[in-house]
C-alpha cells in the first residue's frame, strides 16, 4: 500500500520524485531555482533558470517554446510561461541535444506540445546521449528536418535552420524576421569560451563556419539571445568567431609539434585569455580533440 501510493506521488512530475537519488550521485538541487522573465523584442522573450535560455513567442495562436532546461524545472517553466500568455504552448524547438535544453522534453512531450528538431537530435535522443539510457518516446521530437524550416505563427515568420557541425552535430538557430530575434543555441554563448562538444559531433572548423552563418543571418540591431548568456548584437559573435579562429590557430601548433594532451594541458596555451573568458579546463581536452581529428 506504502509502495504504492509512493508510485502515485511520483507519477507525474517523475523527475522531482528521482531528484533525492539524483542528489545522492552528487547531482544539481533545483529547488532553490527561480525562473527570470525577459523581454528581448515585441512578443518574443526568454525565460532564465538554470539551464539553456529558453526562448518564447507569444501571441493569439498560442506558444512557440525553444528549449527547456532540466526536467525538474518544468513546472516552474509553465508557470511563468502562463504569467506572460494564457494561450497553450503549441510547439516547443530544441536548439541541440544537452540535456540542459532537452531534460523538460519528456514533460512538456506528456503535455502533448509537439517537440520540433534537427533529424540528428532525435537520433542521440533516441539512442541515449553520452551513454544514458535512451530517451522515452514522448521525449522525442515529432517534427524534424534536415536544413531548415519555417513556421508562420503570431503574426510572425520564423525560420528554424541548421548551423554547421559546431557545438554538436545537430545545432540550430531560430530567426525572428518581424522581432528581428535571433536564438543561436550553444554554437554562441556570452559565457566563456566556445564550447565544442566533440563526443557528440561538435567541430572546431565547423563552430568558426557556424558562428560567420550566425553573423551573416544577422543585422546591425538584431538581438542575439544566446544559448547561454545576455542579449548581445552582432558584434559579439563576429568576437566570438575571431577567438576560435585564433583558439584553432595555437592547437594546430601545438599538435603539429607532436604535443600529448598532457603536454597541451601542462604548456597552458590559454593563460593570456583565461582572465576574460574564464576556465579553460573543458576547452583544453575538447579543442584538442576536435581539432586533431580534423587536421587527419
Ligand atoms: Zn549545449
Amino acid at each position: 500500500m506504502q509502495t504504492q501510493s509512493k508510485l502515485a506521488l511520483c507519477s507525474l512530475p517523475l523527475a522531482l520524485c528521482a531528484a533525492p537519488s539524483l542528489l545522492a550521485q552528487g547531482q544539481q538541487d533545483f529547488s532553490a531555482v527561480q525562473i527570470k522573465t525577459h523581454q528581448v523584442s515585441g512578443n518574443v522573450y526568454y525565460l532564465e533558470g538554470q539551464g539553456g535560455n529558453v526562448g518564447l513567442l507569444i501571441g493569439d495562436d498560442g506558444v512557440l517554446m525553444i528549449d527547456d532546461q532540466f526536467a525538474p524545472l518544468s513546472e516552474k517553466l509553465q508557470a511563468a510561461i502562463k504569467a506572460l500568455s494564457n494561450k497553450p504552448i503549441r510547439l516547443l524547438v530544441n536548439t541541440h541535444v544537452h540535456g540542459d535544453h532537452t531534460g523538460g522534453n519528456e514533460n512538456f512531450g506528456k503535455l502533448g506540445i509537439d517537440i520540433v528538431a534537427h533529424d540528428n537530435v532525435r537520433a542521440r535522443l533516441a539512442k541515449g546521449v553520452n551513454g544514458a539510457a535512451p530517451s522515452p518516446a514522448a521525449a522525442l521530437p515529432v517534427v524534424t528536418y534536415g536544413d531548415k524550416m519555417t513556421l508562420h505563427l503570431n503574426g510572425e515568420t520564423v525560420t528554424i535552420a541548421k548551423l554547421p557541425p559546431s557545438h554538436t552535430d545537430g545545432d540550430s538557430y531560430i530567426h525572428f524576421a518581424k522581432a528581428d530575434v535571433i536564438h543561436t543555441g550553444d554554437s554562441f554563448r556570452t559565457i566563456g569560451y566556445p564550447g565544442v562538444d566533440f563526443n557528440n559531433g561538435g567541430t572546431v572548423k565547423g563552430m568558426i563556419a557556424a558562428l560567420q552563418q550566425l553573423y551573416d543571418a544577422a543585422g546591425p540591431n538584431t538581438k542575439i539571445l544566446p544559448g547561454h548568456g545576455v542579449v548581445v548584437t552582432r558584434a559579439d559573435i563576429a568576437a566570438q568567431r575571431d577567438l576560435t579562429v585564433e583558439l584553432q590557430k595555437r592547437f594546430t601548433d601545438l599538435i603539429k609539434r607532436g604535443m600529448t594532451l598532457e603536454q597541451v594541458v601542462a604548456a597552458k596555451p590559454t593563460a593570456d585569455l583565461d582572465e576574460k573568458y574564464g576556465s579553460s579546463e573543458r576547452l583544453i581536452p575538447a579543442f584538442y580533440n576536435a581539432v586533431k581529428a580534423e587536421q587527419q
